[in-house]
């Protein structure tokens, strides 16, 4: 079984190359010039003070609760719809996540159920742009403002979408970005944190670094071997959550194509559209959306379709993504809830959740090959096979 189109495909080119062999031809390869460039950038971006980069979108969601001080005995909302990490940060600062349903159309957070869910022992909103469409923002923070919660932005999946023509990430007290190969652009390895108060980036980058005390941006590179600094002093228990300089100059050519990027993947998005809106029982993500403005991270179908009983359970959609992989196209299933991971059954906040929209449409979903270069002959391949297999498994 060879897969012929995959999933996703990371789009380095000869820039990029060179970015990270200069690097490579120095002395530097941590917490130097290229960090530096790298996070001034993505600050610059999304209109935000300051940027703190980080060695992935999970270190980063770590570092964002641990920054804003929650803990245990706190209560933190966050969709089950979602990557497990979300859950996971949660549980790794001894908070109590709590399961909240999404919205059957952008698959974010209701922030109706949001708001029902709100206990006195809830400190923060942790909200997922899912697959690159930005969650009801402005509702959100009004929500977060009048409960006094931190509202945290997980825009992994989300860099240069827009809400009211902001971008996603710059609504948050802090927010997340993720570099994972995978994603719109890619360190290898990567993530940064969005943050617009000074103290709180101090505190970021102590994290990051053992605990390290480096107030400044750039008092980083010069601490290692400065009898004055503090590279052997720790002043809190921290983790090494550094990106190294070799990732930051790959993601600095990375975020100087991103619009280029965007534009591609809206353009395979559109080509899908059109390919795939005859096929029956299908049911295709919307392409634009009220306020929005998409960024493509995935393009995820609906399964509508399989018999009698399909709409409650994932056999038919399970049938035909073997298949699928059987002739070569490979596909996701985006996204398994995390209260129904192995890792999370059981747990007091799995048991608790009731999320009847994410359990109905997480039984659908598949995500399509879907990358920056991915041609038209390999998405009417994408469409003509998976055309035929509905059918066939249908019988
Ligand atoms: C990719 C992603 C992350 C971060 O993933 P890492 O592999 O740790 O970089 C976090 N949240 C969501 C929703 C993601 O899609």
């Amino acid at each position: 079984m060879t897969i012929r189109i995959p999933l996703s495909a990371p789009d380095i080119t000869d820039a990029e190359i060179d970015a990270v062999t200069a690097v490579l031809r120095t002395d530097r390869l941590s917490l130097g010039p290229e960090l530096d460039a790298f996070e001034r950038a993505v600050a610059a971006y999304h209109s935000i003070p300051d940027a703190v980069a980080v060695s992935s979108g999970t270190a980063g969601l770590h570092l964002a609760l641990l920054a804003l001080g929650v803990g245990e005995g706190q209560e933190v909302i966050v969709p089950s719809f979602a990557f497990v990490a979300v859950a996971n940060a949660v549980l790794q600062v001894r908070a109590t996540p709590v399961f909240v349903d999404i919205d059957p159309v952008t698959l974010n957070l209701d922030p109706a159920l949001v708001e029902e869910a709100i206990t006195p022992r809830t400190r923060a909103i942790l909200v997922v742009h899912t697959f690159g469409v930005p969650a009801e923002m402005v509702r959100l923070q009004e929500i977060a403002r009048r409960h006094n919660l931190a509202l945290i932005e997980d825009a992994c999946e989300a860099i240069g979408a827009e809400y009211d023509s902001r971008k996603a990430g710059s609504f948050g007290d802090l927010a997340v970005l993720g570099f994972y190969p995978n994603k719109q652009i890619t360190t290898g390895e990567g993530g940064c944190v969005l943050v617009r108060n000074g103290e709180l980036a101090d505190r970021l980058r102590s994290l990051r670094n053992q605990g390290r005390l480096s107030k400044r941006r750039d008092a980083a590179q010069e601490m290692e071997g400065d009898p004055a600094a503090s590279w052997f002093e720790h002043a809190e228990i921290g983790y090494n959550y550094r990106l190294s300089e070799l990732a930051a100059a790959l993601g600095r050519v990375q975020l100087d194509r991103v619009d280029e990027i965007l534009a591609m993947r809206r353009a395979a998005a559109e080509r899908y559209q059109s390919l795939l809106e005859t096929i029956s029982d299908l049911e295709l993500p919307p392409l634009a959306l009220p306020r929005r403005s998409i960024s493509w991270f995935v393009y995820v179908v609906r399964l509508t379709g399989g018999g009698p009983g399909s709409p409650i359970d994932s056999g038919f959609r399970d049938r035909v993504q073997v298949q699928l992989a059987g002739r070569g196209v490979a596909t996701g299933r985006y996204f398994a809830p995390i209260h129904q991971q192995p890792a999370w059954c059981g747990r007091p906040s799995s048991v608790a959740a009731k999320v009847p929209i994410t359990e109905t449409i997480a039984r659908r979903t598949l995500a399509l090959p879907f990358f920056n270069r991915i041609t038209l002959a390999q998405q009417e391949e994408v469409a003509a096979t998976l055309s035929l297999t509905m059918q066939e498994c249908k019988r």
